[in-house]
């Protein structure tokens, strides 16, 4: 039995343009079916969402997943034997699995992808912490913290793994460099990713239709903060055989969009682009405009286990809202918000000594932000649509950040 959608191919089709800029509205054609974009892909790393049931991810609309090619490695042979990621999730819709590249470099590194203006010297200046991982030509070299054991993998592992995991979309194995990085060491850097890119395509086309339907190839941008970088290496890999791109790399938050502008002015246009692992609203808007087709980041989830509620008016903290009786955020049509469940109510739950109602504070208020991010993909998707975009943007960041000039 079959239920693969689209003829078992991938391709992308542009819809809309946003006058005068990068960005576009568009749809993704896989074979486990269509995403439309601009879309935010929730991250279940193993297969699955924490806290949130296949039922759920429905519910707040979810239109793909991604998971993570180093944290289901152990279990890809048993992946493949049940169809692929999408069979064994229970989830059956589009997925994506990222190389597992950043998870090995940056173990132990406590260096994030994000840093604000504030931060820069600090980060910049900070010695290298000890990093668990040894980057050689071959590929990475790594002491995993969860198995106590010396591990390795090159590109050709990670399109294995990725291959026998099955997801729809798969990223290239690459370097990822931190913002504490010199030019000159991301110059080096990022003739490795590139080597890597060709090395990841060479393997990939050996086994990216091993499990009955074709399996697509993301080649992964890097060159750091460096212009001439990122459009040196966005043209190389524009020339490969990728059928799509991510934007990957540490950013200074105020660069973000011109480092994406670098990237997608070289790219071939017809290809859809993933930004890899950020997702703030104002991440995705800028990215939006400057090209980037869809999105992923843990934050939606993991800052609603931290009691961070987004809502129109900017994030605020449950701390604050003890017998509240606001709703979450007004207007809301996240499953949560429509049962009625108020910020004191919340908070309750939050606070209880009880794990299990614990449990369902954390399903409630993850089930409330991952709508509210996928929410305005679909609305700048919408304004894309109907030619009101760079109003729509305005307008969202002004209320959602009053106090930013
Ligand atoms: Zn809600």
């Amino acid at each position: 039995m079959t239920n693969y959608k689209n003829n078992n191919t991938f391709s992308f089709e542009i819809t809309k343009r946003i006058p005068g800029k990068l960005g576009r509205a568009g749809i993704i054609h896989t074979p486990h079916g269509d995403i439309k974009t601009p879309a935010f892909m929730c991250v279940g790393t193993r297969g699955e969402v924490r806290f949130l049931s296949m039922e759920d991810l429905e519910s707040v609309q979810a239109q793909a997943m991604l998971s993570n090619g180093y944290h289901l490695r152990n279990t890809s042979v048993e992946i493949a034997q049940a169809g692929g990621l999408a069979k064994w999730s229970g989830w059956n819709g589009p997925t994506l699995t990222d190389s597992g590249g950043f998870q090995v470099m940056s173990l132990g590194s406590g260096i994030g992808k994000v840093v604000s203006m504030d931060r820069e010297d600090e980060v910049i200046n900070a010695d290298p912490k000890d990093r668990l991982a040894h980057v050689m030509e071959d590929g990475v070299r790594f002491f995993d913290p969860f198995t106590n054991q010396e591990d390795f993998i090159g590109p050709e592992e990670s399109m294995q793994i990725q291959c026998r995991i099955g997801a729809d979309i798969h990223m290239a194995y690459d370097e990822l460099t931190s913002l504490a990085d010199s030019y000159e060491y991301n110059v080096e850097a990022l003739a490795r990713t590139e080597r890597w890119a060709q090395r990841s395509i060479d393997e990939h086309k050996k086994h990216r239709d091993d499990l009955g339907y074709r399996q697509s190839l993301y080649g992964v941008l890097q060159g750091g903060r460096w212009e001439d970088l990122r459009r040196s290496t966005a043209k190389k890999l524009a020339q490969m055989e990728f059928d799509g791109y991510g934007l990957g790399g540490a950013f200074l938050k105020e660069s973000l969009g011109e480092i994406l502008r670098w990237c997608c002015e070289e790219l071939p246009e017809n290809k859809p682009r993933h930004l890899l692992g950020l997702s703030h609203p104002d991440d995705i808007l800028i990215g939006t405009e400057m090209g980037a087709d869809t999105f992923d980041c843990v934050a939606p989830t993991r800052e609603a286990r931290h009691g961070r509620i987004y809502a129109r008016h900017g994030y605020y903290n449950l701390q604050k809202c003890q017998d509240s009786p606001l709703p979450l955020d007004e207007g809301c049509d996240c499953p949560t918000c429509r049962s009625g469940w108020t910020r004191g109510e919340l908070r309750k739950l939050w606070k209880s000594e009880d794990n299990s109602v614990r449990q369902q504070y954390y399903n409630l208020a993850s089930i409330h932000n991952l709508r509210f991010i996928i929410r305005l993909t679909e609305d700048a998707r919408a304004a894309i649509l109907n030619g009101t975009f760079p109003e729509f943007k305005a307008e969202f960041l002004k209320n959602y950040y009053p106090n930013r000039k």
